[in-house]
């Protein structure tokens, strides 16, 4: 194999906000003289077109896939294995396949089996994104100065992984190799378990009586505003996510508790000091990410 910097034919499967922005980078790019898109519902179909962001839609997945030699899978992580089912028997040999799901470890398993001995499947994550939804939310430069995770298992053909690495690279993003395993921990503490607290605080406002809740609302700060934010984002593909990556996520919400009821103990014996390093470490962490 050798080390391609331009494509003859991408396919996309899904065009939602993900899949969708890195079309439009890629175009600007130049990288694939051809591109083809699947997505599933006929009102995505007629926005895809409308976008102008590839040059053929269809909802018939194996037409989009065929002769492709860079395929990209941008769909929720459960909706996988129907896909590859599908299409494996049409992928073209010494084609690249790569993914940007936010759970890794789960995926290699759910679909290896059906990536032909002579095709090169490189996982990835790109960690950029909005809580919007859709081909009409992406949009160019979403990726610029984030990280790329890719988690190749280690028989992974190391020109196909250098491949994906241009990819993210050429479109602003910093890329990393990582274990799946060690992917999927750092992204439960990172942003699965956020996504879970942020749905059970806005969850606990949804489930109150009416007159409560109308006032929360009306007067949301901006804590509890962020959180809405976060748990706007797709329940779909949050579902997956969650489902996906179950055991990391319960091993971190362990830690989490045990942590929650430190701080609840501290509050009932007003433990002013422990709060007081508490919060000051917290505020450091912030200082650091937005160095
Ligand atoms: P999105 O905007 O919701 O778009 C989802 C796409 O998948 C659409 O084309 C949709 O087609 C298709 N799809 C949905 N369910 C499907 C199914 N059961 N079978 C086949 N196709 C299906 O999604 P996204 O936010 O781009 O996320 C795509 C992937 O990127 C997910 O695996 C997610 O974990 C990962 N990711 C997301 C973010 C983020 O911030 N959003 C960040 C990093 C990684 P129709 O509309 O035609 O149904």
């Amino acid at each position: 194999m050798k080390l391609k910097n331009k494509f003859n034919k991408i396919a996309f499967i899904g065009m939602g906000l993900i899949n969708s922005s890195l079309a439009r980078d890629l175009k600007l790019n130049n990288f694939s003289q051809i591109t083809s898109a699947y997505s599933r519902r006929v009102s995505t179909i007629k926005k895809i077109k409308k976008l102008k962001i590839v040059d053929y839609v269809d909802s018939n997945c194996k037409k989009v896939v065929k002769d492709a030699d860079l395929i990209i899978v941008g769909i929720p992580v459960a909706a996988y294995e129907n896909i590859f089912k599908d299409i494996k028997s049409i992928i073209k040999p010494g084609a690249i396949i790569t993914d940007v799901g936010s759970v890794k470890n789960e995926v290699i398993k759910k679909i290896s089996k059906f990536i032909p001995k002579n095709v090169y499947f490189v996982p990835g994550h790109p960690i950029a994104g909005t809580e919007n939804s859709g081909p009409e939310s992406g949009f160019s430069g979403l990726f610029k100065k984030g990280w790329c995770i890719l988690t190749p298992p280690n028989n992974t053909n190391k020109i196909a992984v250098k491949t994906i690495k241009n990819m993210w690279e050429l479109v602003g993003m910093k890329v990393d190799i990582m274990n799946s395993k060690h992917h999927d921990e750092v992204l439960a503490l990172t942003s699965h378990i956020p996504h879970i607290i942020a749905y059970s605080i806005v969850g606990t406002v949804a489930n109150l009586e009416n007159r409560i809740k109308k006032e929360v609302i009306k007067y949301a700060a901006s804590g509890f505003r962020d959180f809405t934010r976060i748990a706007a984002s797709d329940p779909i593909m949050w579902r997956d996510i969650i489902l996906y990556n179950k055991n990391s996520i319960l091993k971190m919400l362990d830690f989490f508790k045990k942590d929650l009821s430190k701080l609840e103990n501290a509050i009932k014996k007003d433990e002013g000091d422990f709060l007081f390093s508490l919060f000051s470490k917290t505020r450091k962490i912030r200082k650091d990410i937005i160095k």
